[in-house]
């Protein structure tokens, strides 16, 4: 065999999303992967099963096919190991549970997905784990807010809906000189954007859902961790038994090779909108860490590499009219989709509530609409928004 020329040692993003995960030689030669089904895994003898000695045993604790993906994120994220699980909420609960014990205290940021907050009151507090709430803005501070017992600080850049930055590295860092682990919801950012391990987070999570499905038709969380955690992380899974299926673990990785183009679209049309809005009278605000008018943009431009396509903004209103305002806009929309969620091809927009925020609840000037904008041409979507302007002006 001829000897090939050697490649660039750090290949460009695009690259490594279109080569990581499964090894065509060890498939025959097919590019993708089989989608292997399976419970039940056959051993060849009594003493192989005895010692459970070969790679795979059975189907909750992984196939070709969850591998290959689980490669592939850990290769993006730069982490000791991923376990895939059937949603992005139980991705950012898992690793509560993998690390909490009762009469631990946990620091989990205010302006976090409110699923979140909602698993600290309920299940977490039943089984006698205690949870503060910090402002994002925190920074260095963070270290006053931290007891004997804080075993865990929880995080998410930037916040859900609001948009706050967090100093990930300053956090960590007096998180981690006082033995508390902390885990990071990088969903917004990808680890294309933003790599929470390289900033001294021990655990990345993300709703794989959103980005790396990309189709809006797959739901799955991703959890990797370093070293130190890694082990915890895959125990926790193991005793809970939650697994995916191998169809969707094939989507997601399917996803993920289309991943880095679609981001930079997502990017470039929301970033267009947002300045569009930003200067026109009946918006109030634009909350996008990548505007420079953003509170939090001199973060964002420090440790992050993009912006994906979700942010919100103020529709200028009375206190009183604000209601009527919202749903007139949004029930003008044609592209714009209501709904939840997000990382899909197709535009979405939601009237915000903050009701669960304790500390980052405003006040703001009018209601909030978060937009998720997708791949379709900026200019139609602006004519969509134009006519929810004009229904919300109607007044
Ligand atoms: C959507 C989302 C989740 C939950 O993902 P699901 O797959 O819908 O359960 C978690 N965190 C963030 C930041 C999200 O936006």
């Amino acid at each position: 065999m001829t000897e090939k020329t050697p490649l660039a040692k750090t290949p460009g993003i695009n690259t490594r999303l279109t080569h990581i995960g499964p090894d065509p030689r060890e498939q025959h030669g097919f590019v993708n992967p089989p989608i292997q089904r399976g419970s039940t895994v056959l051993f060849p003898d009594a003493e192989t099963i005895r010692t459970e000695n070969q790679k795979y045993t059975y189907g909750t604790h992984g196939t070709p096919t969850t591998d290959a993906l689980c490669r592939a994120v850990d290769e993006l994220e730069g982490s000791a190991g991923t376990i895939l699980l059937p949603s992005g909420l139980s991705a950012v609960t898992l690793p509560l549970l993998a690390v909490l014990s009762a009469g631990d205290h946990m620091l989990m940021v205010d302006s976090v997905y409110a699923p979140a907050r909602r698993f600290a009151e309920t299940m977490l507090k039943r089984l006698g784990v205690e949870t503060e709430y910090f402002d994002p803005g925190i920074g260095e501070g963070i270290e006053t807010l931290i007891r004997p017992n804080t075993r865990l600080v929880h995080l998410e850049a930037p916040a859900s809906n609001t948009f706050e930055m967090l100093d990930v590295g300053a956090i960590a860092r007096v998180a981690k000189r006082h033995g508390a682990a902390v885990s990071m919801d990088n969903t917004w950012a990808t680890p294309l954007y933003f790599r929470p391990l390289d900033h001294g987070v021990d655990i990345s999570i993300h709703a794989a859902t959103k980005y790396p499905s990309g189709h809006s038709d797959i739901l799955m969380g991703f959890v990797s961790a370093n070293a130190e955690y890694w082990p915890k992380i895959n125990s926790a899974n193991m005793e809970l038994g939650l697994c995916v299926t191998s169809d969707d673990a094939y989507q997601i990785l399917r996803g993920l090779r289309t991943m880095g183009v679609r981001l930079a679209h997502h990017e470039k049309n929301a970033l267009e909108i947002a300045h569009w809005l930003e200067a026109r009278a009946d918006v109030a605000r634009v909350l996008h860490p990548a505007l420079p008018s953003f509170p939090g943009h001199e973060i964002w431009k420090r440790d992050f590499k993009g912006a994906s396509g979700v942010f919100t903004f103020v529709l200028n209103s009375s206190p009183e009219d604000q209601q009527r305002k919202a749903k007139a806009f949004l029930d003008a929309l044609t592209y714009f989709g209501l709904g939840y969620s997000w990382g899909g091809y197709e535009s979405l927009a939601v009237h915000v509530r903050l009701g669960d925020r304790r500390i980052t609840k405003g006040p703001y000037d009018g209601p909030l609409i978060r937009l998720q904008i997708g791949l379709e041409d900026v200019e139609d979507l602006k004519a969509d928004l134009e006519n929810g302007f004009a229904a919300a002006a109607a007044f």
